[in-house]
């Protein structure tokens, strides 16, 4: 069966000599495998429209295993990504966590309006760090995984003043009154593999400002439209330092694995430290 849909190519890989199979985020049946057949041949017409970024209208057969790309009308490839190292690994990065939190073929729209967003401003923004922090958020938030940064999971209360603390098992932030109930605040070691997952980590008032502005929009509705406003943050130096790690460990944690592209990730992310 033909079916048609707009959708973003997420990864490309070899199927064979002459084959490649994409994945494919569809609007209209979510995350699909499609071969594109000849893929491989040098001059294939179809092989440069079904490269990672490619965003566009997709028509498709349903097959029993892996669906077929028959036809493709490219709308945007996204190119400043590409010709970009830094956006192009984080770009690679995006598309992994969507591949890992999204199920195969349930379809989702939110989510995909929101990672045309992602790949736009990645494109338009300068600071790349930024983008991935909001669409690490607003991925995970519309997957289901939604940290709160907002109020106090124990009491509600609302947090803002003073030093408060984040429950990795909990998912969200604690006030200095909850703490002593859940569990010890305690320093954790940079670059330590996470051994127990109740930990806690201390948030400062400026980490958990940024986290609020950078988890707010996905959550609150407006994330149904493609021309969502860019994040406009500046973080720089201890906020930016400890966003980084608490992200890390969160994500680790939900993912109960660890993504292959992370380690270019991190390793940009280090250098600049
Ligand atoms: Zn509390």
């Amino acid at each position: 069966m033909l079916y048609q849909s707009e959708g973003i190519v997420l990864d490309q890989q070899d199927l064979g000599e002459t084959d490649k199979l994409s994945t494919i985020f569809t609007e209209e049946e979510g995350l699909v495998k499609a071969v594109v057949k000849g893929g491989a041949k040098p001059g294939s017409k179809l092989r440069g429209l079904t490269q990672p970024f490619t965003y566009g209208l997709f028509q498709l057969w349903r097959g029993r295993n892996f669906d077929r790309v028959t036809q493709v009308s490219v709308k945007d490839s996204f190119p400043l990504i590409m010709e970009d190292y830094e956006k192009m690994v984080y770009g690679r990065y995006v598309a992994e966590l969507l591949i890992t939190v999204l199920p195969e073929r349930v379809r989702d729209q939110n989510q995909f309006r929101f990672v045309l967003s992602v790949f736009r401003c990645l494109e338009e923004k300068d600071d790349p760090w930024v983008i991935a922090r909001w669409a690490e958020l607003g991925i995970l938030s519309l997957g289901g995984f939604a940290p709160t940064f907002s109020s106090c999971i124990s009491c509600e209360k609302s947090l803002g003043e003073g030093p408060v603390y984040f429950s990795l098992r909990n998912g969200g932030a604690l006030c200095a009154d909850c703490i002593d109930e859940h569990s010890t605040p305690r320093e954790v070691p940079e670059g330590s593999q996470i051994r127990q997952y109740d930990e806690i980590i201390k948030i400062s008032p400026g980490a958990l400002r940024t986290l609020q502005i950078l988890s707010s929009k996905p959550i609150s509705g407006s994330y149904q439209s493609d021309k969502l406003m860019c994040p406009r943050i500046n973080a720089v130096g201890q906020v930016r330092e400890e966003i980084t790690l608490l992200l890390r460990k969160y994500m680790a944690f939900v993912l109960e694995k660890r993504l292959r592209s992370a380690n270019l990730v991190e390793s940009i992310e280090d250098a600049r430290r």
